[in-house]
């Protein structure tokens, strides 16, 4: 079918379908997080489908035989001014195929973000930049959207240019990874400074469609956390499209998707370390289908279990059933008296009781309780 033939909501459906492969799902709505934690909606949509890569597993590679659409810069916001009006959503994820080149890509992208804002549009902008965005445009971008990153969909150039040949690893990824760091930190700095950039350097990784285990994955995003300043790494699961080189490829499954972002949260705010997981891959580099943290206090039973009064928050954090927010509440709070005080703060008693004692008294022996869970 021709585009020209396709209604408005019909290319809408098109374009939001066609973000598989971006940040969460394929529907029209799609979620961020904001400074607060606070999970926000948002209006999901690609410029076009249209593109000039040849990415092996995506289902707008140019020579893939699809119905392709677009939607113009005007389009894109009278829609999102639609729908932040009727509270359906409270800003714009906005990602798009290449069309001409990423020069291109990135103005219209811009277009779009210059159009919201000149009209006081107050919500959320996330732009997922295409690969190679000239750093002009960047700059631009980062003056106007709350976040913004690219892709580095996989953990090394060998592996990157098996899946997505027109691009370069060091140059198109790495290197805007890096001007995106240095932009967010020049916003932060900048005099008047409003709030805007909320998120620090964001990317995604295609889980399963090299074969590059989990160890990698994780040693990469420690890698980027620390060089990059990224906090929030997407994982996407791997899922066969037909018609792409890759479609006879194995479907990845969804938890190991979640295992690496729960792996990511222990990295980013619990202080655990990539190499702190060594004990817990199998030989071949991969997670289990278990939470990691539990693995982690099971692996190091020497640790436990630790006083909840005298602990220090880096124990207190290794803990699970503890997050960073409930052990804030209980080194304030403390003495801690009762199982229910923490209950109360937030701690999931079930999951900490084999870990912890309070004030010399043992809930239950941890070794008791690990002869329990194996019936040993
Ligand atoms: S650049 Fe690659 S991943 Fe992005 S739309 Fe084009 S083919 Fe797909």
């Amino acid at each position: 079918m021709n585009e020209h033939q396709l209604t408005l909501t019909e290319r809408m459906r098109i374009l939001s379908q066609g973000t598989k492969y971006d940040s969460c799902n394929q529907s029209a709505v799609c979620h961020a997080f904001g400074p607060d934690g606070r999970c926000i909606q948002l209006y999901k949509t690609l410029l076009t489908n249209s593109c000039a890569g040849e990415c092996a597993y995506c289902p707008n590679r140019s020579e893939r035989d699809t119905v392709r659409a677009s939607l113009t810069p005007e389009e894109i916001v009278k829609i999102t001014w639609s729908f932040y009006r009727k509270n359906v959503i409270e800003g714009l994820f906005l990602s798009s195929g290449i069309r001409g080149d990423a020069e291109k890509t990135a103005e219209q992208q811009l277009e779009v973000v210059r159009l919201l804002r000149g009209q006081e549009f107050t919500g959320y902008i996330h732009v997922r930049v295409m690969p190679g965005t000239p750093k002009y445009l960047l700059e631009e971008i980062a003056e106007n959207a709350n976040k913004f990153g690219v892709n580095a969909e996989t953990t090394s150039s060998v592996n990157y240019s098996e899946i997505c040949p027109n691009f370069d690893y060091n140059n198109d990824i790495l290197t805007r990874l890096k001007w995106t760091r240095d932009l967010i930190k020049k916003q932060r700095h900048k005099a008047g400074y409003n709030g805007r950039i909320v998120g620090a350097n964001d990317t995604q990784f295609i889980v399963g469609a090299t074969g590059e285990p989990d160890r990698e994955i994780i040693s990469t995003v420690n890698k980027f956390m620390n060089k990059y300043a990224l906090r929030r790494p997407y994982f996407m699961s791997f899922d066969p499209v037909p018609d792409t080189p890759l479609q006879n490829g194995i479907p990845s499954p969804k938890w190991r998707e979640n295992r690496l972002y729960q792996a990511s949260f222990l990295m980013k705010d619990y202080g655990v370390k990539a190499s702190d997981f060594d004990v817990i891959f199998n030989d071949d580099g991969f997670l289990a289908d278990d939470d990691p943290k539990m693995r982690l206090a099971h692996e190091h039973p020497e640790i436990f279990p630790i006083d909840i009064n005298t602990a220090a928050r880096y124990e207190l954090l290794m803990v699970p059933g503890i997050g960073p927010i409930s052990a804030n509440r209980i080194m304030h709070a403390r003495p801690i008296v009762s199982e229910q005080e923490l209950t109360r703060m937030g701690v999931i008693i079930s999951r900490a009781r084999p870990f912890i004692e309070i004030n010399g008294s043992k809930q239950t022996n941890l070794y008791s309780f690990q002869a329990m869970e194996t019936g040993s």
